[in-house]
């Protein structure tokens, strides 16, 4: 997905009209159209970047700095007892709209929203092995 065919682009531009939440000059954020609960936002930043290993470190604080304000909002008017943030990044993650956005999902005790993802145990040297490899690449 280019830019220009970008979606969250367009609600940037404001061809495509979003229910708004919260707007300064880096951040936007706005009702997901597709909510898993009621009040689930969707956080962007107002530049394009596909994912979160894209985006510049100045533009992630920017977004990250509003959390707090936002989440705590959310789940205050929401009621919630708690609040998921999800970032998905890349499609095998669950992406779908190519443009770095952070899910604000108000919860409740027992909703069923999500249930616990399945774990699994690492075999003996393992873990050690996994931290090395990634350790490289940092
Ligand atoms: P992803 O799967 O990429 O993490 O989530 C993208 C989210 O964007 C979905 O939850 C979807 O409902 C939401 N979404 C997609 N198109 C629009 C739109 O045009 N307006 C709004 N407000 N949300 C959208
Ligand atoms: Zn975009």
């Amino acid at each position: 997905m280019s830019e220009s065919d970008c979606i969250f682009c367009k609600i940037v531009a404001g061809t495509i009209p979003c229910t708004k939440i919260y707007e300064d000059e880096k951040v936007l954020a706005f009702l997901d159209i597709g909510p898993i609960s009621e009040g689930h936002t969707l956080v962007i930043t107002k530049e394009h970047f596909t994912k979160m290993d894209k985006c510049n470190s100045e533009t992630l604080s920017a977004v990250v700095s509003v959390l707090p304000r936002i989440t705590a909002a959310v789940s205050q008017a929401m009621q919630a007892d708690g609040y998921n943030v999800l970032c998905n990044n890349g499609r095998a993650a669950g992406q779908l709209v190519e443009h770095i956005h952070f899910h604000i999902i108000p919860r409740k005790t027992g909703d069923g929203v999500f249930g616990r993802w399945p774990s699994f145990e690492y075999p003996q040297g393992k873990a050690r092995e996994l931290a090395e490899k990634i350790c490289a690449k940092l």
